[in-house]
């Protein structure tokens, strides 16, 4: 073997076993001569030995191109290898290809290793409602670090400090370690497996446990891994890699290496031949069988053995939406004002709805009784709950055996019988809670039901839906009660009962398609639903959802404070946080406090290289894309310096936000739940348009005089 006569050079392969992992006997299978095998085999030897992987490569080969063989346990190293891939390119077509094509590799060699490979790549460790996270503090991973290397803690510390990531200071760090024995080569699985372990280590000593399993794994890391080790154990892989891409990925990869294949598999590329757009098209089919599963039932522990087995035609028969796993919830697009709302739906029949201020609840009722509740972003909110699943009894009919109910859960006032504001809820105790000790009632608001007596609905239209909701439930007060709603297509009733729901302490109008067009949609942004809030009603102040980039530092009576913040929307083509305004107007001195202790937490010493900014509105801090606040204003103007949405409205500037005032943190959002760039070009236009629109009215009347 040709690889074990090269030249020892190093301490570790030195002591490393003398032989490569055999390149399995595919003979039977094979059909290639014995030379070309060895050759292959010296080949694929090389590329281990350099860690050369290169999924960026142009016509990419899943076989060839891979740095292990058949059946082979996925090297770890692949995988890092193409994380910074992706890492160093930018572009959100490019990143898909390049990660496609490691899963191609993957489906075709080792398809059990694929579900750990795409939770690596979503720096996840299961289904969010299982509530199994990463997140390992800095200082621990400090401390493992210290302790593998010899290095000092402080010098890591200032290092961190320095670079701004600590993934690359444990990259760099790791040359000074000597073992007597190569560690066996890190795997997907089994990183990924002592990732779930390090994660569920709770009680005595698990810090020190902690640490161990982390250094275990961390002698063995081999060029960059380190680097994506350790960020992947912090919870903040931030490669500029949405979840969206991977199931974008992942659609590619299933449409031009079929899984589930004999070996070797007769189709390694099925768009071969095929003309871009004939390509495009084809791969975009698969991803929406992807998207449209994953929606309904985002697991991927189920969905992918699935997709392996039975392929992707037949995917959406195996994974369904089951109660017991929250489904995605269908969201709603800003509108500007009634007039909107009649020229988006056009001839379509619609209904209004108040649009209740509190958390959603998705409601699920299963075949043995139990009854589950789930945040918006899928979270377990069960135990946050209990005094709504005692009342599921008395307000379900006979004829329901499982059911999912989309709802608001509202704070209630049971005294005054009124909804009260938001803000009271959030003082309700978020886990755990004890039926006895609540203080804080909820009322519960229906307004959907997607699943029931054991059949989906998400397909059908929404009056049939909720005639299902209505006749399946019964109502009682303070309790359980359907959303307010009623049909009419005349502005002047529409803008009544616009105010009637603001008077009734709600946030304004949901406007929802009847028949036409009126699934459940979850896989796309819809325009199915349409939100009018209630600041339209004054003709000013839009309310968007902004990540807060960074922070300036107070003066006066703010010193010590910070006395201004820097925002950012959230652009999903680039998975980018751009720059919208500076806001400095809206808190009071217990919010600005409040910021920042918080903040203090999060401060980098760079801005992330996925913020765009211009280098006149730079912070005095950055800090990491955690939170996200709700913020009000007068309207949206073209800037010449912030950079939202830049490319869309303007060739080159972006879009700023006058006037801005903080309204809460949206502790429900996740950064990448941000307004997106789209959405804000989008207000942007339509605020023109009803400029323009406003205008030409009063232009019309003063012609007539
Ligand atoms: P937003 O978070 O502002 O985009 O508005 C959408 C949210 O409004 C949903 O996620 C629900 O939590 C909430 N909501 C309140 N009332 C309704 C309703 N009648 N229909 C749909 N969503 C509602």
């Amino acid at each position: 073997d040709t690889a074990e006569k090269k030249p020892q050079k190093t301490f570790h392969s030195f002591f490393a076993p003398k032989t490569e992992p055999k390149v399995e006997d595919t003979s039977s299978e094979d059909k290639k001569s014995s030379d070309d095998k060895s050759v292959k085999k010296a080949c694929l030897s090389e590329k281990k030995e350099h860690g050369g992987y290169d999924p960026a490569k142009s016509n990419y080969h899943p076989i060839e191109d891979a740095v292990w063989t058949r059946n082979e346990k996925v090297p770890y190293l692949a995988l890092a290898k193409t994380f910074e891939a992706i890492e160093n390119i930018s572009g959100r077509l490019k990143t898909i290809e390049i990660l496609s094509n490691f899963f191609r590799s993957v489906i075709a060699l080792s398809s059990s290793d694929l579900v750990q490979c795409v939770y690596m790549c979503l720096n996840k460790l299961a289904p969010a409602y299982e509530g199994l996270e990463l997140g390992i503090g800095e200082t621990v991973l400090m401390k493992a670090i210290a302790q593998a290397t010899g290095r000092g803690i402080d010098k890591i510390k200032a290092d961190a400090q320095e670079k701004g990531d600590l993934g690359l200071v444990a990259e760099t760090s790791r040359s000074s370690q000597r073992t007597m024995f190569a560690p066996p080569k890190l795997t997907v699985p089994a990183v990924f497996n002592k990732l779930k372990e390090i994660a569920g280590m709770s009680g005595n000593a698990a810090m020190t446990k902690k640490i161990e399993k982390i250094k275990g794994m961390f002698v063995a890391c081999r060029q960059c891994e380190a680097r994506y080790l350790i960020r992947s154990l912090g919870g903040k892989l931030r490669i500029g890699l949405a979840e969206q891409s991977v199931l974008t990925a992942l659609g590619n990869a299933v449409f031009r290496t079929p899984p589930g294949q004999e070996f070797p598999p007769e189709v390694l590329d099925a768009g071969k031949g095929m003309g871009a757009d004939t390509l495009k098209k084809k791969m975009e089919e698969c991803t929406l069988v992807i998207k449209t599963t994953y929606c309904e039932c985002p697991n991927y522990d189920a969905i992918i053995p699935a997709l392996i087995k039975y392929g992707i035609e037949e995917l959406p028969n195996h994974c369904k939406l089951t109660p017991g796993v929250p489904l995605k919830p269908m969201l709603a697009h800003p509108t500007k004002g009634v007039s909107e709302v009649f020229k988006r739906f056009d001839e379509a029949d619609f209904t209004c709805e108040y649009k209740y201020d509190g958390e959603r609840a998705q409601i699920h009722i299963l075949e043995n009784g139990e009854v589950h509740i789930y945040s918006r972003n899928s979270e377990n909110n069960t135990s946050k709950y209990p005094d709504i699943i005692a009342r599921i009894p008395k307000v379900r009919n006979d004829s329901v055996t499982s059911c999912v109910i989309d709802s608001e859960a509202v704070a209630w006032d049971a005294e005054k019988k009124q909804i009260q504001p938001f803000q009271v809820l959030s003082h309700r105790k978020r886990k755990d809670a004890d039926a006895s000790e609540i203080k804080i009632q909820v009322c519960v608001y229906a307004f959907d039901l997607l699943y029931l007596n054991g059949k989906s609905l998400v397909k059908e239209p929404f009056r049939k839906r909720r005639e299902l909701l209505h006749s399946s439930f019964k109502e009682v007060e303070g309790e359980f009660v359907f959303a307010k709603s009623m049909i009419s297509s005349n502005t002047d009733e529409i803008a009544e009962f616009l105010d009637e729901s603001v008077k009734g302490n709600c946030e304004g109008l949901m406007v929802k398609t009847l028949d036409v067009d009126a699934t459940y949609e979850i896989a796309k942004r819809s325009h199915n639903w349409l939100k009018l809030k209630k600041d339209y009603l004054d003709g000013v102040g839009d309310t968007l959802d902004l990540v807060v980039m960074g922070g300036f530092l107070g003066t006066g009576k703010r010193t010590g404070k910070y006395g201004g913040f820097l925002l950012g929307c959230y652009d999903e083509e680039n998975e980018e946080f751009q720059s919208i305004c500076k806001i400095g107007t809206g808190f009071t001195d217990a919010d600005l406090e409040k910021h920042a202790t918080f903040f203090k937490d999060h401060v980098t010493e760079k801005p992330k290289p996925y913020y765009r900014y211009d280098s006149s509105v730079e912070p005095d801090h950055w800090f990491d894309a955690v939170q996200v606040w709700e913020v009000k204003c007068a309207d949206l103007s073209i800037s010449p310096t912030h950079l939202a949405a830049a490319g869309i409205v303007d060739p080159e500037k972006g879009i700023s936000l006058r006037f801005p005032r903080f309204l809460r943190i949206r502790d429900d959002k996740k950064a990448e739940d941000a307004t997106s760039a789209s959405q804000v070009a989008e207000l942007y236009k339509s605020q023109q348009q009803i400029q323009n629109q406003q205008k030409s009215e009063k232009e019309d009347v003063e012609d007539f005089y």
